[in-house]
């Protein structure tokens, strides 16, 4: 008999034991299971680090992730306990091979980026830009996001519990790194959460709000759940989904008696009137499922909610294999009750090639993750294309596979084109890593487009053949 190309195995959630780091050998279950306990003891530095690991890791990383910090990041280092414990699960750091085992863990990776893990050649594809999404210039009040027809997106707040190498909004969210200062909010949080509920009362054809940030599980409980609560007065709103990878990051806080209480009656205003709240979270790697992610997705299954559903970030290193996807979805589906909803590619940040991948790898990948699955529960690959939105890879209406341009176009006009007549004919670009390219690709990239090896070549816009025509 020939073998699967997957062989599927039943995996439980597996906490691995914290107190195999020096920095952590007395804390008590009781410490690890407070939101508290977690908050107080993220790790936001490389002091930090190297007190927790101990002198068992090698210097040289550390040194790296200095060099990473001062001249690559996008965002700055904040890892909470529940998350640092689930690298390099079954080893010690005084065990041999410990370090080559951290610069190889998936969770690392896009979590902790050191300096050597970027692209030298092309650290940043020459397209690459902060809000690369455009969200802010969709804004219709301040945060709130209008981009497609019948949803929006609101941004509460720009912070999280945990900050990931490769966020989307590394424009607004987290604290300056010394390459990028952050956009900052103009008006004061109260006033643009009121001013959300405003847009929306007198919008009536929008139906389904992303709460998001940052992070929900940053704002005090009272005020988020406020906030819900006066969504679900607006009679046209009839799906809120909550965006909050704490529920992976920091599942302490989803499992707190104030949020379970404060859910089950969102939950129950929401049945009262007819409309759906879900969970969003972001959780990258099978490994990050613990059996306190596990509790906390019941939990709050428990108090009534729609679902709780995934939206993963593909990450070359990280979870580029369909044995990888496949891995994370059964595990999130059997031991958490998690639902595996979408991988999206990772976006078009400066500093992000490395962890970028093509679309026709993403494409692959959707071709070797179908079937296993039952139907419901096969996440769907989207490439989030500028301008235009989430598309299914296979979507794409066009594609020079040599230089690694993708054309794609839209049934729907965003928030900046109410007025455009030609929004809909239009094709709109999207670009693979230029190292991924054959070699006349990377030639042209380099040569005929003018384009060196930089952060950021504008003129290269005149010379891409047929977008934004
Ligand atoms: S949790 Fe989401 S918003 Fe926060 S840093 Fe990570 S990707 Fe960005």
């Amino acid at each position: 008999m020939i073998e699967q190309p997957y062989s599927y195995q039943r995996r439980d959630p597996h906490e691995p034991d914290w107190r195999r780091f020096p920095g952590w050998t007395d804390v008590t279950t009781a410490d690890w299971e407070s939101a508290q306990w977690q908050r107080a003891h993220c790790v936001k530095n490389v002091r930090q680090l190297r007190e927790l690991l101990g002198p068992g890791v090698s210097e040289a990383f550390f040194a790296d992730l200095g060099r990473d910090q001062r001249e690559r990041a996008t965002m700055s280092m904040l890892v909470p306990p529940q998350m640092l414990n689930t690298m390099v699960s079954g080893q010690a750091p005084d065990d041999p091979g410990f370090t080559d085992a951290l610069y190889a863990d998936p969770v690392r990776r896009y979590m902790i980026p050191v300096f050597s893990d970027r692209r030298t050649d092309w650290p940043s594809h020459p397209y690459a830009s902060r809000d690369s999404l455009h969200e802010a210039e969709m804004w219709a009040v301040e945060g709130l996001t209008h981009r497609y027809p019948t949803k929006v997106l609101a941004e509460l707040l720009p912070t999280c519990p945990q900050y990931c190498g490769h966020c989307t909004r590394m424009d607004l969210v987290g604290n300056p790194t010394p390459t990028v200062v952050k956009h900052k909010f103009g008006t004061a949080r109260d006033d643009r959460l009121s001013a959300m509920i405003g847009y929306l009362g007198a919008t009536p054809g929008v139906r389904d709000v992303v709460v998001s940030g940052g992070d929900v599980a940053n704002l005090p409980w009272p005020r988020l759940e406020s906030f819900v609560s006066a969504l679900l007065d607006v009679d046209s709103v009839r799906d809120i989904r909550l965006a909050s990878k704490a529920l992976m990051g920091l599942p302490q806080h989803w499992l707190s008696g104030e949020v379970r209480a404060g859910m089950e009656r969102l939950a129950a205003k929401a049945r009262e009137r007819g409309a759906s709240i879900a969970i969003h979270t972001h959780v990258n790697t099978a490994a990050s499922v613990t059996p306190l992610v596990a509790r906390a997705a019941r939990a709050m299954l428990d108090t009534g909610i729609r679902d709780v559903r995934n939206q993963g970030v593909l990450l070359r290193g990280v979870n580029d294999s369909a044995a990888a996807l496949l891995d994370l979805s059964f595990t999130l589906l059997d031991g958490a009750g998690i639902m595996p909803y979408y991988f999206y590619m990772c976006d078009m940040i400066p500093a992000s090639e490395h962890w970028r991948l093509s679309v026709a790898e993403a494409q692959r990948l959707q071709h070797q993750i179908m079937g296993y699955l039952p139907g419901f529960a096969t996440p769907r690959i989207v490439c989030d294309v500028p301008y235009v939105g989430k598309r299914w890879v296979h979507q794409v209406s066009r594609y020079d596979t040599e230089r690694g341009i993708s054309y794609w176009t839209k049934n729907y006009r965003t928030g900046v084109e109410a007025g455009d007549p030609l929004a809909l004919d239009r094709e709109y670009p999207y670009y693979d890593p230029i190292y991924t390219l054959p070699e006349t690709g990377q030639t042209w990239w380099r040569d005929e487009a003018g384009a060196g090896p930089a952060d950021s070549v504008p003129e290269l816009a005149a010379k891409i053949p047929a977008a934004h025509s």
